[in-house]
């Protein structure tokens, strides 16, 4: 085992990608050994990705909370009847929309709970009442609405069919659904998705590919400390990688830690400790391949910027301006003055991105032709927020 983990610290520290047994090996690395892998991964980050760390600027439109699904640890949903339901109406969306505009964000993301048309009558009634068939046709129309301000929509809808992906790739730069794990134990009673039927981690993976045949530019991630083992934790990795080297696809994957809340199942299950994520995000650094985006939400971890930074991170998700982070309410975005001087602390730049990664906006497929004018008035406000900031620096 010892010559094992030497071998693949090796291999780590010479930027060849980690193969499966390497990954494995490291995947509870601590001490010394922790150490080391910390400073391959951002070596690697370094390298691939240079001084410049970014962020989104967004827009969260929190489309429906509703969702057939109960995670343990999820704040965010209802059901019909319950207090907080919540499903925008086109005025809201367009009042939140520009907002969004004038304060410059160049994201909507359009969140919401998976499949509630097929859980709730009242949901379905609705959406009748919008004029909207299925929640996709909705999105569509809220995406339309976002275009129209100069905003690129990026959707998170939970489990979606290829035509509901085709469909919507129509209207939206990238789509995502995170993984969260590939673990089905946790799909057993007692576990975190054990009333989720749509984590279970084959389908997740299977429309994760489908996009991919799709040519969609694809945003994922895992979630770390909801009952899965370390190497559980690669074994999600190793997953995305694979799906991701058969279709090229895979712009982002998210390392988002679990924040327990006075509200959910699992308000008393203790957190993961700021070891198990960075060391979580050195191997996604490091089994990922290096175009692959590695991001962590910087409201998760308050206070722990340098961290996150020293472990391989070169971007910091979406940070909105004109909204709050609906799935994490309790966990306010950061000030962007201050995470930009938190980022120069430790030698890098902020700059401003775009939901769709510079690398697909060219190639063949990856952006409807429907959406071109759109991506490319986007992308040069974006160049021009990133001379701005430089400017004021
Ligand atoms: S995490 Fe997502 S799928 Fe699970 S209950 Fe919450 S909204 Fe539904």
């Amino acid at each position: 085992m010892e010559s094992t983990l030497a071998c693949a610290l090796e291999r780590a520290a010479s930027g060849e990608a980690l193969a499966d047994a390497d990954a494995i090996a490291l995947a509870d690395a601590h001490g010394a050994d922790l150490g080391a892998l910390i400073r391959s991964a951002a070596a690697q980050r370094d390298f691939r990705w240079g001084r410049r760390l970014t962020f989104s600027p967004k827009v969260f439109l929190p489309v429906t909370n509703l969702c057939r699904n109960r995670c343990d640890y999820c704040s965010f949903r209802r059901s019909p009847g319950d207090a907080g339901e919540w499903t925008m109406t086109p005025d809201e969306v367009a009042a939140a929309l520009d907002g969004a505009r004038d304060a410059g964000c160049l994201e909507a993301l359009l969140c919401l709970g998976d499949k509630p048309e097929v859980a709730f009558s009242a949901y379905r009634e609705t959406l009748a009442g919008l004029g909207q068939a299925t929640t996709v046709d909705y999105l569509v129309e809220v995406a339309r609405m976002a275009i129209d301000r100069g905003i690129l929509p990026h959707t998170n809808a939970g489990l979606l069919t290829s035509d509901e992906m085709a469909h919507l790739k129509e209207v939206n730069a990238s789509l995502g659904l995170m993984l969260e794990s590939a673990s089905a134990r946790l799909c057993e009673p007692g576990m975190p998705h054990h009333r989720a039927p749509d984590k279970r981690p084959e389908k997740r993976l299977a429309m994760i590919a489908e996009a991919g045949r799709l040519r969609i530019p694809f945003t994922t991630g895992i979630l770390v400390g909801i009952g899965e083992t370390p190497r559980e934790r690669v074994e999600a990795l190793l997953a995305i990688r694979a799906i991701h080297r058969e279709h090229h696809h895979v712009q982002e994957v998210i390392v988002q830690n679990f924040r327990a809340r006075p509200e959910v199942v699992m308000a008393d299950a203790p957190e993961p400790g700021e070891i198990d994520l960075v060391r979580t995000i050195a191997l996604a650094r490091l089994v990922l391949d290096s175009p692959v985006s590695v991001q962590a939400p910087p409201n998760l971890s308050p206070g722990a910027t340098a961290a996150l930074i020293g472990a391989g991170i070169n971007d910091f998700g979406g940070i909105s301006p004109v909204t709050p982070d609906y799935i994490n309410p309790s966990h306010p975005w950061p000030h962007l003055g201050a995470l930009r001087e938190a980022v120069r602390a430790e030698g890098y730049d902020l700059g401003p991105r775009l939901c769709i990664y510079d690398r697909f906006t060219d190639v063949e497929g990856f952006v409807d032709p429907r959406l071109g004018g759109a991506v490319r008035a986007a992308s040069a406000r974006s160049t021009w927020r990133a001379l701005e900031a430089r400017e004021n620096a």
